[in-house]
């Protein structure tokens, strides 16, 4: 487990309010309770259960969005998640979240993400590289990130911008005009994620395509339910990267091979959420077995009690992977990261040093 927390992870699927610490939300829901807004005994008890469904889930993203959706809230959240990730070695972060209207806050989709981006610039613990090369030059960072545990920890750290399945073709399209916006602050590709089962592919799709046409990175969450329509036109579409990847029949199996789409994979989201019967049958083993490119990732670290540490340690545990395999699997993922060349050299010189020391 130590050895886990001490390789150096590139962490590429995690939603900001899925990866919230839970000290964080008691505190909140505590807050609100006191105002009278919510009855804090019911939402602890909703906090601290530990297995959930899905369906269960996007109920709990409902409350935990009545709890976080506020400017202040949302700087909050962004530095403690950045600071919970560095806390582990994650080297590499991109984050996902979805921009929110909320008129009674005087929230825009600008105005929440103005708000993510104080948070990440407000981390002191560790030093946050948001912008690439302008903002410190990433030689420097990568010299940084070579000291190793002596020093203050570095992190990269992107952002995607999510579409909810439950937002109108416009919401999706001011979303990836917004992420064009913001190109140069961090924001670094769209993600499409929400409840699987509500909304539809047509949608959804005026807004992919306007991103692939401005040539900003797409992820998708892909086969969460067994929607045969629509896994085949998300294949189609052809994403950067595809998320999840659970209910593929034989045919659309063949095809991601084919495509060599890489996956972000999410164990422990997966066997709670059902979307994979157990660990031992995750489809990691097929994947990983098929030399098709893949990063461990940890979906909602906060919601699953997990972290990226342990997501390796699952690997470990349940697959036989030795270190320098699980070493390999934290380095390719470099590959896959939707931020340019000059932060894979530096990532990569990352893994070079680490290599000496941990294997
Ligand atoms: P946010 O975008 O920062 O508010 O993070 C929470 C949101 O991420 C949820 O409301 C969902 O839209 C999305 N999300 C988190 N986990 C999952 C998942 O496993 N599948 C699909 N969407 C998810």
């Amino acid at each position: 487990r130590e050895w886990c927390v001490a390789l150096p992870k590139v962490e590429l699927h995690a939603h900001l309010n899925g990866s919230v610490r839970n000290s964080t939300l008691l505190e909140l829901a505590k807050q609100l309770g006191d105002k009278g807004i919510i009855v804090f005994e019911d939402v602890k008890d909703v906090i601290m259960k530990s297995d959930r469904s899905l369906p269960e889930c996007f109920k709990l993203f409902d409350l935990f969005h009545i709890l976080t959706t506020d400017h202040d809230t949302v700087t909050r959240i962004a530095k403690e998640v950045v600071e919970d990730f560095a806390a582990e070695n994650v080297v590499y972060l991109e984050i996902r979240t979805t921009p929110k209207n909320n008129e009674a806050k005087g929230m825009t989709k600008r105005s929440y993400m103005d708000a993510v981006i104080k948070g990440l610039k407000a981390v002191e613990d560790v030093d946050v590289e948001l912008f690439g090369s302008n903002f410190r030059t990433n030689e420097t960072l990568s010299s940084k990130l070579l000291d190793g545990d002596t020093k203050k920890k570095k992190i990269y750290v992107r952002l995607l911008l999510s579409i909810d399945r439950r937002e109108t073709t416009s919401a999706a399209l001011d979303t990836v005009n917004l992420a064009m916006e913001m190109m140069d602050q961090g924001v670094i590709g769209i993600d499409l994620s929400g409840n699987p089962v509500v909304g539809e592919w047509e949608t959804y799709l005026p807004a992919l395509q306007h991103a692939k046409n401005l040539g900003i990175p797409v992820t998708i969450h892909c086969g969460e339910v067994a929607n045969r329509k629509e896994i085949q036109a998300v294949l189609d579409f052809c994403p950067q990267r595809l998320g999840h990847v659970c209910c593929l029949n034989d045919v659309e199996w063949k095809k991601l091979k084919s495509l060599m789409i890489p996956v972000e994979i999410c164990l422990t989201s997966n066997v709670m959420t059902g979307g994979a019967p157990s660990l031992e049958l995750h489809h990691f083993a097929d994947l990983y077995n098929a030399k098709h490119p893949l990063s461990l990732c940890t979906d909602d670290s906060g919601l699953f009690s997990t972290s990226l540490s342990n997501e390796y340690y699952l690997v470990a545990t349940t697959f036989g992977l030795s270190k320098s395999e699980l070493f390999q699997l934290a380095q390719d993922a470099v590959q896959f990261v939707f931020a340019d060349d000059v932060v894979k050299k530096s990532l990569k010189e990352v893994f070079k040093h680490a290599e000496k020391r941990l294997l």
